[in-house]
């Protein structure tokens, strides 16, 4: 179902926004050589508790952790372990938020340490495909404008762009509808409108579009074993204008957009 929300509810939205905005900066400075993907989700599990929030994504499907945490060829919902990040990985970083039964969900994905030119512009590129979607994003815009303005950007450097997983509306819910995939047909598809919400997350690999699924059941991981990156934040159109309420502790405008559009 497509939820319009009220001007409270984006409220309550852009709270638990600025709650996992301050989770994925906290887990970026903590993300050096030696640490483990556990001590990452605790870090998170603290802030979700100073802000009085709930994680979005413990126990969803029974996912069994606070963060999705993907490294080099897992492309999304990676599980925390005791994995020890090491020099040259490339780490997506994915939490979702819950405050006062509204979600937040935002992801990004960073170099430890040094890493390869080759892994630098991949990270970059997906950046700057997500950034370009949300710069689109109004009322009127329709999801094929923003899947395939990703889906260009993501072709045109040569990267696979993954189709198994998908953006999508959010809410009351996670996962509401319209899924929002990363690739489409300009002037194609439903039309936005005040007071949706949506989750834009492209993912883009060095080698080929396809995913396998681990025994796990979560971990996804690039079928070629090529890296993978991912980002993703949380876009509401408000009567206000476009706000991204996952870029910090004050929604950003997307008017605004271009200053920050490395964050
Ligand atoms: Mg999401």
């Amino acid at each position: 179902m497509i939820t319009i929300k009220s001007r409270r509810e984006f409220d309550r939205m852009q709270v638990a926004g600025a709650c996992v905005s301050e989770i994925l900066r906290t887990v970026r400075e903590a993300a050096i050589p030696g640490a483990s993907l556990t001590e990452l989700d605790d870090l998170a599990r603290k802030v979700l508790e100073n802000r009085n929030c709930t994680p979005s994504f413990l126990g969803y499907h029974g996912f069994p952790a606070v963060l999705c945490l993907s490294v080099n060829d897992v492309v999304v919902h990676g599980i925390p372990d005791d994995y020890q990040l090491r020099e040259g990985d490339i780490l997506a970083v994915d939490a979702g938020a819950i405050f006062e039964g509204f979600h937040g969900d935002a992801a990004f994905t960073m170099g430890i340490g040094e890493i390869s030119a080759d892994a630098t512009r991949l990270i970059d590129v997906t950046n700057e495909a997500m950034w370009a979607a949300v710069r689109i994003t109004q009322p009127g815009t329709r999801l094929g404008d923003i899947g395939s303005t990703i889906e260009k950007i993501g072709l045109d450097a040569g990267y696979g762009v993954v189709r198994d997983y998908v953006g999508h509306g959010i809410g009351r819910q996670m996962h509401e509808e319209p899924q929002v995939p990363n690739y489409g047909t300009p002037g194609k598809g439903m039309k936005l409108r005040t007071g949706m919400a949506i989750c834009i997350e492209p993912q883009f690999t060095v080698g080929a579009e396809d995913t396998t699924v681990d025994d796990d059941g979560w971990t996804v991981r690039t079928a070629d074993g090529s890296l993978a990156a991912h980002w993703e934040h949380t876009v509401a159109l408000t009567k206000d204008g476009t706000m991204v309420f996952t870029a910090g502790e004050e929604a950003l405008s997307v008017d605004l957009v271009d200053r920050s559009s490395n964050e």
